[in-house]
């Protein structure tokens, strides 16, 4: 029989069977060198990809081994999506190893931002989700920045670990990864990259020059953030590529913002103030009167407020509404997980609500920034 082999794109089980299932390759491209699958080929060419749900039972299963394992863990968040992206109960599943925190996409965030407010802020939450972080790195794997301050964290508490790096889909693990590989070993292998979730499908093992391995997991999905529910036509939108410029709206009470066709922000009750929308440039953000929001909603969505548009209108769980109290004298975020934040800094209070699709996880947490 023929050689099992893995794609070096997403280190999925080759197989040429079955056009439509997992690691597919034609017979005839079996013996080309770099040898990846149909997928990752489109990806890489097209830009295209199908979405592949990773199980989630099967990365906690994955994630249970690494407890048992002399391991250095890398565990890579993305910073638009915070909340979205922590792997909560991590520390359970690592048990004594050491975790290295690596913040990604920071280029995300405005010019101004205050690092050291910052990185307190993320030692915070970290300490909120029982996370012991070894060492916390801000980065972004795009900008190719923080990465001398990783690998120099990596190096130093390396030993003669294998290097573990979990996240969610969508944080920018692979280009990450792409990064150590080139810094790290000498094989040239890219890894498959692309604003697709699920893209890494099954482990990975990259050697280092020196026998121990960089072992890429496959991306949890999560399925509360923006990033897992919107058709790939949209998330370009909803995903900032560029540093967000925060928007200050002056409002009175019985005020609403839509933020394109994907979310809408109530303010119900409380004195005249400002609201500052932390979310993707490219997304249209309406003002109108609570009262016509319905209304307006009912008989624009998915033109007027778009995206989506009508079609993919369809395919979105209907919206749910959270309501949200925003207490005296505090700087709050009423966070939204993949679409973004608005931060509140209320000296009287504020009633608000959020309406978003079924799913999305909504929270109100101490400002980021
Ligand atoms: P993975 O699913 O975690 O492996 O994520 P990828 O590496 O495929 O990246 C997912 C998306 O995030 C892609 O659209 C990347 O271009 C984007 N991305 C990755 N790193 C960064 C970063 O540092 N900053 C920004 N703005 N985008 C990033």
């Amino acid at each position: 029989g023929q050689d099992i082999k893995k794609c070096r794109g997403c280190g999925i089980t080759l197989q040429h069977a079955s056009q439509d299932k997992p690691g597919y390759l034609p017979e005839k491209a079996w013996d080309r060198e770099p040898v990846i699958c149909q997928r990752c080929f489109r990806i890489k060419n097209y830009n295209e990809a199908a979405a592949v749900a990773v199980d989630q039972d099967e990365f906690l299963r994955l994630l249970g081994q690494i407890g048992s394992k002399h391991a250095l863990v890398i565990h890579i968040v993305d910073i638009f999506d915070f909340e979205g992206s922590l792997i909560s109960g991590l520390q359970r599943f690592v048990g004594n190893n050491p975790v290295i925190l690596a913040v990604n996409k920071t280029d995300l965030l405005p010019k101004v931002t205050n690092w050291n407010k910052l990185l307190n802020w993320v030692q915070k939450q970290c300490k909120e989700h029982g996370l012991r972080t070894t060492d916390i790195v801000m980065c972004s794997a795009k900008k190719n920045q923080g990465f001398d301050r990783l690998l120099e964290t990596i190096a130093e508490n390396r030993g003669d670990r294998d290097v573990y790096v979990v996240g969610a889909t969508n944080v920018g693990k692979s280009t990450l990864i792409n990064r150590l590989i080139r810094d790290y070993s000498d094989l040239d292998q890219e890894l498959t990259t692309s604003r697709y979730p699920g893209t890494t499908l099954d482990m990975v093992n990259i050697p280092l020059d020196d026998g121990r391995y960089i072992i890429d997991t496959p991306g949890i999905v999560y399925p509360w953030r923006y990033s897992e529910m919107v058709g790939r036509e949209d998330l370009g939108v909803v995903m900032p590529e560029n540093p967000l410029k925060p928007v200050v709206y002056q409002l009175d009470e019985g005020q609403t913002l839509f933020f394109g066709g994907m979310g809408r922000f109530d303010f119900i009750q409380g004195k005249h103030q400002s609201f500052t929308s932390f979310i993707s440039g490219r997304l249209k953000i309406h003002r109108t009167k609570l009262e016509r929001a319905d209304s307006l909603y009912e008989d624009h969505a998915g033109e007027l407020l778009s995206p989506p548009n009508r079609d993919r209108l369809k395919d979105m769980p209907p919206w749910t509404r959270h309501e949200i109290r925003v207490p005296k004298g505090s700087k709050c975020d009423v966070f939204i997980s993949g679409l973004g934040w608005i931060k509140v800094n209320s000296d009287e209070g504020a009633l608000t609500a959020v309406h978003v699709p079924k799913g999305v996880k909504v929270m109100l947490r101490p400002s980021l920034i």
